[in-house]
């Protein structure tokens, strides 16, 4: 896999903690990448779980992406039991020539829902914030919104769009981000709070990137609810409080769904802390942890094929 196709500053792949390690975004897979991946799938064999494919920009590499695609569908016959299948994507891979490939991949896989990013309905200002590869696409506002509607009329499209500011931080701007998510064909979108970082983070250009530029998500909620030029026909749906996370699902009058998200990365740890596995995390360099830190937490290491402990 290469860097990806972005260069997002708030990236949490480019986060470290204080305790060291490596971030995720340096992992590299090895040549038998997909062979340790198997073999953890058939160690999950009859666990409940939910695909949920990110890291890097899977889509940047359409041969890698049909692959991973292949090897998750094969491990479904004998392996962990699939409620959802999600794929979090820049979009990249989908504009590029193997697009319409890696669209029917999707389908065939079926895929429940698309994640796709993308953080102000301005190509410029998003550009200025994603920070695309020169030759890339996907960087360009047409080349985006024929894309996007090509994958929604292949798969459940999700579009998220990450508070920040420079990006969506104001009401009228949450109301504009909606109604062009509409044209492009999108029946969800997310819009996301920067994560709460506990003080386990090194202050690194992202850290530093996530405080100075944070929109706070209850005040730009609030200040959205009383806004009635933006607001108007909403109708909430659910609160939902994960174990680090909550968000609000509404619905709006013409029937895009809107949630509200925020994460707090300190209740995550603490969670983490207590042994219990809350999720379970296949790094490039094929160990399957219990968190999202390579190199901690290792349940499984498919290089060694040995099992471990918490560390
Ligand atoms: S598109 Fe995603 S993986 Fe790529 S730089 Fe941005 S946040 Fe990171």
């Amino acid at each position: 896999m290469k860097p990806c196709s972005a260069r997002c500053s708030f990236c949490s792949e480019n986060l470290r903690k204080t305790d060291g390690g490596a971030s995720a975004s340096r992992l590299r897979p090895p040549p038998d990448y997909f062979d340790g991946l198997s073999h953890a799938l058939s160690a999950l064999r009859g666990v409940p779980l939910s695909w949920s494919l990110s890291g890097l920009e899977t889509s940047d590499d359409a041969n890698w992406m049909l692959r991973l695609l292949r090897t998750l569908a094969a491990s479904e016959s004998d392996g962990p039991v699939v409620e959802n299948r999600v794929l979090y994507t820049n979009g990249a891979g989908f504009a590029g020539s193997q697009g319409e490939v890696l669209r029917r991949a999707l389908q065939s896989f079926g895929m429940s829902w698309l994640e796709l990013s993308r953080h102000h309905h301005e190509g410029a200002v998003n550009q200025a914030i994603m920070r695309f590869r020169p030759e890339i696409a996907v960087a360009d506002q047409a080349v985006f919104e024929h894309t996007a509607r090509q994958l929604a009329d292949a798969v459940a499209l999700r579009l998220v769009c990450i508070l920040q500011r420079g990006g969506i931080a104001q009401p009228q701007e949450v109301a504009a981000y909606l109604s062009w998510a509409r044209q492009c064909g999108a029946g969800t979108v997310v819009f996301r709070e920067f994560s709460r970082l506990d003080e386990s983070y090194r202050d690194n250009a992202t850290a530093r990137y996530l405080r100075a530029q944070r929109v706070s998500m209850d005040a730009l909620l609030a200040a959205c609810l009383d806004d009635p030029e933006v607001s108007r026909g909403w109708s909430l749906e659910s609160l939902t409080e994960g174990y680090y996370f909550w968000n609000l699902r509404l619905r709006t009058e013409n029937g895009l769904t809107v949630v509200f998200e925020s994460a707090d990365y300190g209740a995550m740890h603490e969670r983490h802390a207590t042994g219990d596995v809350y999720k379970l995390v296949y790094f490039a360099d094929g160990q399957l942890c219990a968190g999202w830190e390579p190199g901690h937490d290792v349940l499984l290491d498919t290089r060694t094929m040995e099992s471990g402990g918490h560390d």
